[in-house]
């Protein structure tokens, strides 16, 4: 076990995922919409996933690693869209 040192946002904390659940790969902008690294569909819309950078220590080393969004949810108990509804939520403008 390791404590989490670092939530790195650089990279920032989400990405564009096709839209089937079962496929969840990163898309890529090919100009006007996007395209799947994984099953190859094309489409203008995308769901947008956790994908966060963390660094992890223990006493003997340091671990940079990336959590997705399956694995995010079991900590974070909350999806993207709920995550966001909750921020929005809480901000006044
Ligand atoms: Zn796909």
């Amino acid at each position: 076990m390791g404590t989490i040192k670092e939530v790195k946002t650089e990279y920032g904390w989400w990405y564009r995922s096709c839209k089937d659940r079962l496929c969840t790969k990163s898309l890529k902008d090919i100009g006007g919409k996007y395209k799947c690294d994984g099953c190859g569909a094309e489409s203008t819309e995308f769901t947008p996933r956790y994908k966060i950078h963390l660094t992890v220590v223990n006493e003997t080393e340091s671990i940079s690693f990336i959590v997705f969004e399956r694995e995010a949810q079991n900590f974070l108990k909350k999806s993207y869209n709920e995550l966001r509804r909750d921020i929005f939520e809480n901000v006044n403008i």
